[in-house]
């Protein structure tokens, strides 16, 4: 397990994972709000589609994601993010389809050249790659999304689809909200030990009168309990609310409403 690497280049600055950045088939990148088009509280690299931000400035900004990692702009897929457990399989040729209207939080895929990218703004983003399979995949997990087991749900359809062993995938979990910044009234940590039985307790403590949930340990908890090998797995510890770089990140608990989010993409290279 390591901690991310930041990088730069042409002003855009972004994340790696170097467990994802080992797999030589792969290229990926969790982006920060650094080095996009647009401007004011979406200054400057937002992919937030509804909002208030041009939508030629999101646009273009999806494209110069998509450069870094080596995508066309054609190519680049996205979720509909809606806090759902819903997985988007995509074999062969990329179509619209039907189902995107009521949400898809995980895109999965072995189309070499495709770009599947999901956004953050505190929850978590988290990328697995089966390195034999040739197999990748992108998911969307909040606290909606860790309780409603998604990443689980995505690594049971590589499972099903592709055969894919949990022993032969890399994962990564990029910046996200920390425990201490993940405060909540009882209903969150209720919730939780409904999807998680017992094993939730570790998770979860109370200061004063708030709650904390430990959202990236139990995803992290999640994926070495499948059978993802502890050293395949990178965590990024920064927090997207109270890391020191905040005007590194938007954050939905720090900057409300009128913000962007960061991109994040992975893409299986064309040989
Ligand atoms: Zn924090």
């Amino acid at each position: 397990m390591s901690e991310f690497i930041k990088k730069e280049k042409n002003g855009v600055v972004y994340y790696t994972s170097p467990q994802l950045a080992a797999c030589r088939r792969i290229s990926h990148a969790f982006f920060t709000r650094k080095g996009g088009l647009s401007k004011g509280p979406f200054e400057s690299l937002n992919m937030r589609f509804n909002c208030d931000d041009a939508r030629e400035n999101v646009l273009r900004n999806h494209i110069i994601g998509g450069a870094l990692v080596g995508a066309e702009p054609a190519n680049i897929v996205c979720t509909n993010q809606k806090h759902t457990d819903r997985v988007r399989v995509i074999k062969g040729k990329y179509t619209e389809f039907d189902g995107q209207d009521e949400g898809v939080d995980a895109l999965v895929s072995d189309v070499p050249g495709l770009c599947l990218t999901a956004y953050f703004a505190d929850c978590q983003i988290v990328m697995l790659f089966d390195h034999k399979k040739n197999v990748a995949a992108i998911v969307h997990a909040g606290w909606r999304g860790v309780q409603n087991g998604i990443v689980v749900k995505t690594l049971d359809i590589m499972r099903e689809e592709w055969g894919c062993d949990p022993a032969d995938i890399f994962a990564a979990v990029g910046p996200s909200i920390c425990r201490s910044c993940f405060e909540t009234d009882e209903d969150v940590p209720r919730l939780m030990e409904e999807a998680y039985g017992v094993f939730a307790a570790d998770y979860i403590y109370k200061e004063g009168e708030k709650w904390h949930v430990d959202l990236k340990n139990i995803t992290y908890s999640s994926l070495v309990r499948y059978g993802v090998s502890v050293i395949n797995i990178d965590m990024s510890g920064i927090c997207t609310v109270c890391d020191h770089e905040k005007d590194l990140f938007w954050s939905q608990r720090r900057c409300g409403d009128i913000r962007g989010v960061q991109g994040a993409m992975i893409m299986i290279k064309n040989k």
